[in-house]
């Protein structure tokens, strides 16, 4: 049994879709709006939640690509992953599987945000949950 086929895949981009307030959207053009090409102004740790604060007054949660819960397979303190994120801007997005360990697998599509930087790709790439999508707050305006 292939527990992906719970999701669906947009079809302009092949990334997954996700969904909010019931309405479904493609993750990536979601994310692309609210947070791409934005600067990371602050970061902040609250409940042990990494959220990243963009210049547009975005926030996004960093969430774990395993379980969707804190962030704790990095082998960085979020304290440190906080200070290296901070005036980095959103390059772009990646979509990816998670396999896990277990037998059965456990396999569910992940998310990753690019930021810029010096560093090889993969080394400022952090792979989030899709939740931490779903749980972009966007500046609200009215
Ligand atoms: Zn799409
Ligand atoms: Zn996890």
């Amino acid at each position: 049994m292939n527990v992906t086929q719970r999701y669906h895949f947009c079809p302009n981009d092949g990334f997954p879709l996700i969904e909010i307030h019931g309405a479904t959207l493609c993750s990536v053009e979601h994310a692309d709006a609210a947070i791409g090409g934005q600067q990371v102004v602050d970061a902040s740790i609250h409940d042990g939640y990494l959220y990243l604060m963009l210049a547009n007054f975005a926030r996004i949660p960093l969430t774990c690509p395993c379980c969707a819960g804190r962030l704790h397979l990095r082998d960085m303190p979020l304290e440190r992953l906080s200070q290296l994120l901070t005036g980095r801007y959103v390059e772009g997005f990646r979509h990816g599987e998670w396999v896990s360990q277990d037998d059965p697998q456990d396999r569910h599509p992940i998310f990753a945000i690019q930021f810029s930087g010096e560093e090889d790709v993969s080394a400022r790439t952090i792979q989030v949950h899709l939740s931490s999508v779903e749980g972009i707050i966007e500046h609200q305006t009215a």
